[in-house]
């Protein structure tokens, strides 16, 4: 295949990955066409394979990781083809209010995100995808994908594992310096937990992320770069910890920004701080290391024995 709009294909056997726009960077990313003998598959058709279309192969079926705007970006090209995503995920490509649950943004942001999701993206809904469940395995002749459910950046989110070429798709696993997104209503901080101890264990030659990374070759590269993206979540539960030293609400959490950087100019940053730091201050009241001292105000606690000591 050629690369005549300046966009890059990297072959892996059957399976060929179609980078993105600047290397895959959001809005954009990186899709897998698999070429079967019997069937051709794309996965995760973003907005980079719009001007790929006429020299793509015929596609018989559409994957996609999860239902999120940038891997639908390219569905449309392939109406006449089943769309399959993991079946928690299905309501998201039925509708357009469907997948604006998905995100639950709140209600300004939510009516220009409409916009975005339907122009910029090119969201169709679609009254009849087909469940994935894990598991699963998609016979493409000389050539398969197994569906592995790895849910937590959404519910229904999904690796998939394409032999024989071994590459391991990770989605929105991304591996990228920013570090896990569980700032949606359908986000899990503990089932992206789970979900990242579960790539641990898995092998395969190849791994190929949606944004940022790309393709990586080798257990060792993947494993150094899945264990920074994962102590991202341990370094944001400890700046958070240091943060209520002092009584804190949620909303002071949400505006001093642990996730996104103070300087980063995103819409929907005070929205995702408060979901995900939400969810990490949930875990450490539970666990007894926060405690609501005032109705809304959370303080750190100093560990049992420091109390101990405190008390002696
Ligand atoms: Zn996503």
């Amino acid at each position: 295949m050629g690369t005549a709009e300046g966009l890059e294909d990297r072959s892996l056997g059957r399976t060929t990955v179609l980078i993105g726009e600047r290397g895959g960077r959001y809005p954009h990313g990186n899709s897998l066409l698999v070429v079967g003998s019997e069937e051709t598959v794309i996965i995760d058709p973003s907005l980079g394979v719009i001007p790929r279309r006429d020299r793509l192969p015929p596609v018989d079926r559409v994957l996609n990781s999860h239902c999120h705007e940038d891997h639908i970006a390219g569905n449309h090209l392939f109406s006449h083809a089943p769309w399959h995503l993991h079946k928690l995920d299905l309501p998201g490509i039925r509708s357009l209010d469907d997948l604006m649950a998905i995100y639950g943004l709140p209600a300004p942001l939510d009516r220009a995100f409409r916009n975005v999701v339907r122009e910029q993206f090119h969201f169709v809904p679609r009254p009849d995808p087909v469940a994935l469940q894990d598991g699963e395995v998609l016979e493409l002749g000389m050539s398969r994908i197994r569906v592995i459910h790895a849910p937590g950046h959404t519910r229904g989110h999904c690796f998939f594992h394409i032999e024989p070429d071994d590459v391991l798709f990770l989605g929105d696993v991304e591996l990228s310096r920013f570090g896990p997104y569980y700032g949606d209503a359908w986000s899990s901080l503990e089932d992206f937990e789970v979900t990242l101890r579960l790539a641990r264990g898995m092998r395969a030659r190849f791994y190929a992320t949606f944004h940022h990374v790309g393709l990586l070759e080798g257990r060792d590269t993947f494993l150094e770069r899945l264990d920074r993206f994962a102590e991202v979540i341990a370094a944001r539960e400890a700046r958070l910890l240091e943060f209520l030293r002092a009584p804190r609400t949620l909303d002071e959490i949400a505006q001093h920004r642990f996730v996104y950087r103070p300087q980063d100019a995103v819409p929907i940053a005070e929205a995702v701080e408060r979901r995900s730091m939400g969810q990490h201050l949930e875990r450490l009241a539970r666990e007894g290391r926060v405690r609501e001292v005032d109705p809304g105000r959370f303080l750190a606690q100093p560990s049992a024995g420091r109390v101990g000591e405190a008390r002696g």
